[in-house]
């Protein structure tokens, strides 16, 4: 088994890892780190900060998704508000039947 010779993200200690070990713990500082490879270049990223991008983007992910149900939500509001003043004006002319007839009052009143 090949041995790599890394250093810790962290500390920047000399570390030797397998070559195929993913996870390594730095012996200087005692942090979690993940081997990553780069093409031929070998090094090591701290385990908790990979966590961390990757809560990060699905926090991102969530508010965008929050977002867009809040802009729908709005809209629903929008169209609900306009669909509600179109049946309070239907029940007030039904209500008040003048209100309906006075165009054709006027109609009347003026001799057209
Ligand atoms: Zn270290």
């Amino acid at each position: 088994m090949a041995i790599v010779p890394l250093s810790c993200a962290n500390c920047g200690a000399p570390l030797e890892a397998p070559e195929h070990a993913r996870f390594l713990t730095c012996g200087h500082c005692g942090t979690r780190l993940r081997q990553e490879r780069s093409g031929s270049a070998v090094y090591t990223e701290l385990v908790d900060q990979v966590a961390q991008v990757a809560s990060s983007a699905r926090d991102i992910a969530e508010g965008v998704s929050r977002i867009a149900a809040h802009h729908r939500i709005e809209a629903l509001d929008r169209e609900w508000e306009e669909t509600r003043r179109g049946h309070l004006i239907a029940r007030a002319s039904a209500r008040n039947p003048i209100v309906g007839l006075r165009p054709a009052l006027l109609l009347l009143l003026s001799g057209a």
